[in-house]
C-alpha cells in the first residue's frame, strides 16, 4: 500500500476499487487575444463546443432517466435550452469578434447571466444559477480540452469510488449505485447530509479527508474503509484481502443483529423505549419496517426535492408519504415538512446566502411560499388516511410560526373539502426543537403542539455555533457539552410537565454512549437510521433506566464534553463493552 488518508468515518462497509475524481469546479481560464483573421475560425470552434456538450446531455440525460428516473433527467433539459439560448450565443460571439478567445467570452458572458440570474427576484431564475455553474463547467471543460470529471457518466459496474471535495446532497441522489461503491470527500463530517444520506443509500463513505482531492490523481486503487475512516491508497493483495475478510466480519454481526429485530426495546429494568426509524428517502420505507423500527421518527422530505428540476407535485408527495405510511402499517410516522436550505438544496440551489444555516431555509422557506407549502399539506392530509401521520415543523424558534403552519393546515383541509378529495383533519402536528430558541421556551410551545422532536444535529451546530458539515471543527461538535445536555433535559422536562410526547431524531439517538445518556435524561422514543435500530436495540435491552439515570446525571455535573463522556464511559464500558460503544465499532450505522 502507498500510503492511508484519515478521515471521518461516515457509513459503514468496506469498498474496493479505482478512484474517480470529480472536480466539479469552473476552470480558470487565461485571457487570450486572437488576431482578426482567427475569429471565424474561433466562432466555428464555439459552435461545435456547443454541440459536442449538447451531445454529451443528450447522452447523460438518457443514462440519469435509465437509472434514476424522468424528473431527475428533466433537469438536462434545463441545460440544453441554456446552450441553446439564441441571446448567449450572439453575446458570446460579439465578444470573439472584439478578438477575445472562445473560452474567455463564454466566461465573462456566464459572469454576467449568473449575476443577473442571482440577483432576480423571481425564486425560479434563481433556482437556475446552478445550471448555468454546470452548463459553464461543461463548455469551458470542452472549450479547454480539460479531462471530463462528468460526476453522472460512470458506466455501469465501474465499481468507483467517488473521491471529491464536496458532494451535495443532489449529487448524491443522481449518483449510479451500480457504478458508485463508496464516497469520499475531503469535506464533511458525521452529520453533514451527504454522510446522513449516504447512510440511507447504504454506500460506505469516509468524510473529513481535507486532501484526498489534493493526494489523488485519479489513478489509483483505493479501499474505502466507511467504519474506521480510512482511504488506503495502492493496497497490496494482501490488504486487500485483509479488508475483505473484515468486511465478512461486518456482515456476520449485522446478521445477527438483525436477528434482534423481533424482540421488545425494553431496559433490564423493564421500562420500554420506542424505537423508531429515520427514513430520508420513501424507498427506504421496506427496509426500515424489516428493521424491527415501531414506526417512522423522522421522514426528510426535502430528499424528494433534491436532485430534480421541479417540485414535486401532489400526486408525487401523496404516493410518496401513502409508501411509508402503508409499509409501515397503523404505526405512527413522522413526517417533516420540507426542511430545504442549509446544505439540502434542490438542483440549482437556492439564492446563494452568505449564511445559509441561519438564513432562508425550512419552515421559514415554508412559510414564506404558502403555495407550494399548501401542496405539501394537502398531500400529507390525503395520505393520513392510509396511516397514523403526525406532521413535524423544522426549525421552529418561535410559537408565531406553529400558529401560521396551523392556519396553513386548516387552509389545506378547507381546499381537500371543496374538492371533495379523502383526507384526514385531526393529524397531530409537532416541532423539532433544533434550536437554543425552541428549546429554552420550549414552554410557550407546549400548549399549541402534539409532540417534541428533539434534533440534536442542529441544536448542537447552534448552540455551540460549530458548522455541522465543518470537517475542521469535526472534534468542537461535542453533543454531551453541558450546554446542550441541558437543553435536552430542558425540554424533556417540559415535555413531561405537559404531558407531551418527546423523542430524539439526531444523530446522538444512534451513538450507543449518547443514547443511554438520553435514556438516563428520561427521553423514551429514538429515532436512528434504520441500520442502527438493532443496535439501539441490543443497547437498551442491556442497560437498566436507573443505571442510565446514574450516568446521566454524572455527565449533566460534568464541566465539559469530555468530562462528561468519561462520566459516561466510566459508569457503561462493563455493560457496553470495553470501548463503552456497544460493539467494535463506533459507527452505529
Ligand atoms: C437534526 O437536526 O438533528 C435532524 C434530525 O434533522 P436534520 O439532520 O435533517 O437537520
Ligand atoms: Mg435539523
Amino acid at each position: 500500500m502507498d500510503r492511508r488518508l484519515l478521515g471521518i468515518p461516515a457509513s459503514p462497509g468496506i469498498a474496493v476499487g479505482p478512484v474517480h475524481l470529480l472536480r466539479w469546479e469552473i476552470p480558470e481560464v487565461r485571457h487570450r487575444i486572437i488576431p482578426d483573421d482567427a475569429v471565424r475560425g474561433e466562432i466555428h470552434r464555439f459552435h461545435d463546443v456547443l454541440d459536442r456538450a449538447k451531445e454529451r446531455l443528450r447522452q447523460i440525460r438518457e443514462r440519469v432517466e435509465a437509472t434514476t428516473g424522468p424528473q431527475e433527467a428533466a433537469i438536462f433539459d434545463v441545460q440544453r435550452s441554456i446552450l441553446d439560448d439564441q441571446e448567449l450565443i450572439s453575446a458570446v460571439e460579439e465578444l470573439i469578434k472584439q478578438n477575445l478567445g472562445a473560452e474567455k467570452a463564454f466566461e465573462i458572458v456566464m459572469f454576467e447571466w449568473t449575476q443577473r440570474f442571482s440577483r432576480h427576484a423571481h425564486p425560479m431564475l434563481r433556482e437556475r444559477v446552478g445550471d448555468l455553474k454546470d452548463v459553464e463547467i461543461r463548455v469551458l471543460t470542452l472549450l479547454l480540452d480539460l479531462p471530463d470529471h462528468d460526476p453522472v457518466d460512470l458506466p455501469k459496474g465501474a465499481n468507483a469510488i467517488l473521491v471529491t471535495h464536496d458532494l451535495t446532497p443532489s449529487l448524491t441522489v443522481q449518483l449510479d449505485r451500480q457504478a458508485i461503491a463508496g464516497i469520499a470527500t475531503d469535506a464533511g463530517t458525521r452529520t453533514s447530509h451527504v454522510a446522513i444520506l449516504a447512510r440511507s443509500l447504504g454506500l460506505p463513505a469516509v468524510v473529513g479527508l481535507r486532501i484526498a482531492t489534493q493526494e489523488l490523481t485519479g489513478r489509483e486503487t483505493v479501499i474505502l474503509d466507511g467504519s474506521t475512516g480510512i482511504l488506503a491508497i495502492n493496497p497490496s493483495h494482501q490488504d486487500i484481502e485483509s479488508y475483505r475478510e473484515r468486511a465478512r466480519h461486518e456482515e456476520v454481526a449485522e446478521v445477527e443483529l438483525r436477528n434482534l429485530a423481533t424482540l421488545d426495546a425494553v431496559t433490564t429494568d423493564g421500562v420500554r423505549v420506542t424505537l423508531r426509524a429515520n427514513v430520508d428517502l420513501p424507498e427506504e420505507a421496506e427496509l426500515a419496517a424489516r428493521s424491527g423500527a415501531e414506526g417512522v421518527g423522522l421522514m426528510r422530505t426535502e430528499f424528494l426535492v433534491v436532485g430534480r428540476a421541479t417540485m414535486p407535485t401532489e400526486d408525487e408527495q401523496y404516493r410518496a408519504y401513502k409508501r411509508v405510511v402503508e409499509a409501515f402499517g397503523g404505526r405512527p410516522v413522522v413526517i417533516r415538512t420540507f426542511d430545504i436550505g442549509g446544505d439540502k438544496l434542490p438542483v440549482g440551489g437556492f439564492p446563494a446566502e452568505p449564511n445559509p444555516f441561519l438564513g432562508w431555509r425550512a419552515i421559514r422557506m415554508c412559510l414564506d411560499q404558502p403555495e407550494l407549502f399548501g401542496v405539501q399539506l394537502r398531500a400529507l392530509l390525503r395520505a393520513a388516511v392510509h396511516g397514523d401521520i403526525h406532521i413535524m415543523l423544522p426549525l421552529v424558534v418561535t410559537l408565531d410560526e406553529v400558529r401560521s403552519a396551523r392556519e396553513l393546515l386548516d387552509e389545506a383541509a378547507r381546499v381537500l373539502e371543496a374538492r371533495g378529495a379523502k383526507f384526514r383533519r385531526d393529524v397531530p402536528l409537532g416541532v423539532m426543537v433544533e434550536t437554543p430558541a425552541a428549546a429554552v421556551s420550549c414552554d410557550t410551545l407546549a400548549k399549541d403542539v402534539a409532540f417534541f422532536s428533539i434534533g440534536t444535529n442542529d441544536l448542537v451546530q447552534y448552540t455551540l455555533a460549530v458548522d455541522r458539515g465543518n470537517a475542521n471543527l469535526a472534534s468542537r461538535f461535542t453533543p454531551l457539552h453541558p450546554a446542550v445536555l441541558k437543553l435536552i433535559q430542558r425540554t424533556v422536562v417540559t415535555a413531561l410537565e405537559n404531558n407531551l410526547d418527546v423523542a430524539v431524531c439526531g444523530e446522538m439517538a444512534s451513538q450507543p454512549l449518547m443514547a443511554v445518556a438520553l435514556i438516563g435524561l428520561g427521553v423514551r422514543q429514538l429515532s436512528v437510521g434504520p441500520r442502527s435500530v438493532p443496535l439501539v436495540k441490543r443497547i437498551v435491552r442491556s442497560i437498566s433506566v436507573a443505571m442510565a439515570e446514574e450516568a446521566a446525571n454524572a455527565a449533566l455535573r460534568a464541566a465539559t464534553a469530555a468530562e462528561a463522556e468519561a462520566e459516561l464511559r466510566k459508569r457503561l464500558s462493563g455493560v457496553l463493552g470495553e470501548d463503552g460503544y456497544g460493539s467494535a465499532s463506533t459507527d452505529s450505522h
